[in-house]
C-alpha cells in the first residue's frame, strides 16, 4: 500500500513548523508499513493526476500575494477534489485562501479558491498564542495560532472545534477552523498533527479508505511521547 501526499507550495507556504505536518503523516504511514511519496507543488508545476491527501500550510501576505494566480488556476481541480471526499489538511494561510478571500490590513483583496465556506478580513491586531479548542471528533487539539486575519464560516458550516483557549476564526464567536467533508481548516501550526496523533490519523485512514473502497482500521501505535507533548501544549498559557 502506498499513499501520496500533495504537499501545496511549500517554499511561499510554511510557517511555525507546518512542514512537521508532512513528516507526521510520512513516519505515522512508515511505521505502520504503509509506503508515502510526496509531491511538493510550487507554481506552474503540472497539477499530478494522483494524490490522496492534500496539505497546505500558513505564508505571510506576501507569500499569499505570491501564490494567489496559481492557486485560482488549480482550484477547479482543488475543489472537486474536496468534493469527492479527499482528505486534506489547510493551515492558516491556506486555510483562508481555500475560501473566498483574504482582505490584507491595507485592503488588499487576495482572491481564494471559493471551495470552503469561509472568508476572511484582517482585523486590527494580530492575535497570537497558544490556542486550545474542543473538537467532537477529535476531543481537545492544541496548537499555536498567529494571524491577523478574522475568518467568519458560514452558518451552516461545521467548525473544526470550539475554542476553550485562544482566540481561533475571529475571536469572537468561539468557532475555530472548519470541518467540510474530508477537509480540515484551521488556524493551528506548531505543527498540530505530531501532537495530535488522531486527526492524523483520520487523514490517513480516509486517504485508505478512499483508496480500497474499503472501511480501514489503522494499527495503534504508542503515542506516549506524542500525548505527552500534546498534554505539555494543553497546559501551556496562552
Ligand atoms: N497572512 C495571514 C494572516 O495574517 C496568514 C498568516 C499565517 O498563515 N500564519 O492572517
Amino acid at each position: 500500500m502506498s499513499l501520496t501526499i500533495l504537499h501545496l507550495y511549500p517554499k511561499e507556504m510554511n510557517l511555525y513548523g507546518d512542514h512537521g505536518n508532512v513528516l507526521a503523516l510520512k513516519k505515522r504511514c512508515e511505521w505502520r508499513k504503509i509506503r508515502t511519496k510526496v509531491i511538493e507543488y510550487e507554481p506552474g508545476d503540472p497539477l499530478p493526476k494522483d494524490f490522496d491527501i492534500i496539505f497546505g500550510g500558513g505564508g505571510q501576505d506576501s507569500g499569499q500575494s505570491k501564490i494567489e494566480q496559481d492557486l485560482l488556476r488549480i482550484a477547479p481541480e482543488m475543489k472537486a477534489r474536496i468534493e469527492d471526499g479527499t482528505p486534506a489538511l489547510l493551515i492558516c494561510g491556506l486555510y483562508q485562501l481555500f475560501g473566498k478571500y483574504f482582505e490584507t490590513a491595507e485592503g488588499k483583496r487576495i482572491n481564494g479558491a471559493n471551495i470552503l465556506p469561509l472568508a476572511t478580513v484582517a482585523g486590527p491586531k494580530r492575535l497570537i498564542g497558544n490556542i486550545k479548542i474542543s473538537t467532537s471528533s477529535f476531543g481537545d487539539v492544541v496548537g499555536y495560532e498567529n494571524h491577523s486575519g478574522l475568518t467568519k464560516i458560514s452558518k451552516n458550516a461545521n467548525a473544526f472545534g470550539t475554542v476553550v483557549t485562544g482566540a481561533g476564526n475571529n475571536g469572537e464567536d468561539l468557532t475555530e477552523g472548519i470541518f467540510y467533508k474530508n477537509c480540515i481548516g484551521t488556524y493551528l501550526h506548531g505543527p498540530i498533527l505530531p501532537k495530535n496523533p488522531r486527526v492524523a490519523d483520520f487523514l490517513i485512514t480516509k486517504a485508505l479508505e478512499r483508496k480500497t473502497g474499503k472501511k480501514y482500521t489503522l494499527d495503534r501505535l504508542n503515542d506516549r511521547i506524542e500525548l505527552r507533548a500534546h498534554n505539555v501544549a494543553a497546559t501551556r498559557p496562552r
